[in-house]
């Protein structure tokens, strides 16, 4: 019998320094960190049968094309992530259509397999930037997981609508909220995802669940392995980055164990 999943895995991977806050100081990227926190991910997977979409950067790629085959050899996706980590309300039409085509080809040269989803650096696709869905679309892509469904003084978009829904031709996948009187809650991952007790998530998706919508899940591969020296962000920054993070990995792995976890294209086919 055909399990339909409770939730959808993805995974960003990248150094800390991505986290686009000003630094106070040069911080070298930790690349080696980056590819020890995949492969601490990819056990983790195995350990609770489950799968993910990791949306890797076409700079970290290319560094080190033997992780993207390392990722897709166990059944999980490789999706892109852009080239460099620009924001995209930043960098414009022009730069954005080069890296989701270069980003792509180089993902698909690397894997042997096609790619077709895409998430912004973070979560830079708002009001502003709305053009890059259409270009997407244009680009072939299948799906797009970009817009946070809470706005906040980074980013995101209040009222759309938060869970995986067509526009078009594109799928679009969305961390996940609760409602709430006023105002929705996230727990899809980052900040809120660490903040909240595991019991306040696992209740999250039970009342999912029984609504048919799966809980979309995220996190950063800093996030299960975060490196021994953190960049010189400011301290509202540092807080955002670090508050929980000892936490972190324990309450991925409690949800996990809950249900059954895929990644975004096996979502999309089931
Ligand atoms: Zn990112």
């Amino acid at each position: 019998m055909r399990v339909s999943p409770n939730g959808i895995l993805t995974v960003d991977v990248e150094d800390i320094s991505c986290a686009n806050f000003p630094l106070r100081e040069a911080y070298p990227p930790e690349e080696k960190n980056v590819e020890k926190g995949v492969k601490e991910i990819l056990a983790l997977l195995a350990s609770t049968q489950s799968r993910a979409t990791f949306f890797i950067l076409g700079k970290t790629a290319k560094k080190n094309p033997a992780l993207v085959k390392e990722i897709v050899k166990y059944k999980n996706k490789v999706a892109s992530h852009g080239m460099t980590h620009r924001l995209v309300y930043r960098i414009g039409r022009k730069e954005f259509r080069r890296e989701i085509q270069d980003s792509r080809k180089l993902l698909e040269d690397i894997s042997g397999e096609r790619v077709t989803g895409y998430r912004a650096p973070s979560w830079s696709i708002n009001e502003n930037s709305l053009w890059a869905l259409d270009m997407l679309q244009e680009e072939g892509f299948s799906y797009d997981s970009s817009i946070f469904p809470v706005k906040n003084f980074l980013y995101g978009i209040d009222n759309f609508p938060p869970y995986p829904h067509r526009r078009g031709k594109l799928w679009e996948i969305p961390p996940s909220t609760l409602p709430f009187p006023g105002k929705r809650i996230p727990i899809g991952g980052g900040f809120y995802f660490r903040f909240f007790p595991a019991l306040f998530i696992s209740q999250g998706l039970k009342w999912l669940s029984q609504r048919k919508i799966p809980l979309v899940l995220y996190f950063h591969t800093w996030e299960i392995l975060p490196p021994a020296k953190l960049p010189a962000y400011s301290l509202l920054h540092q807080l955002i980055v670090t508050y929980n993070l000892s936490s972190l990995k324990n309450k991925v792995t409690r949800i996990l164990k809950m249900g059954k976890f895929v990644s975004v294209e096996e979502y999309l086919h089931a």
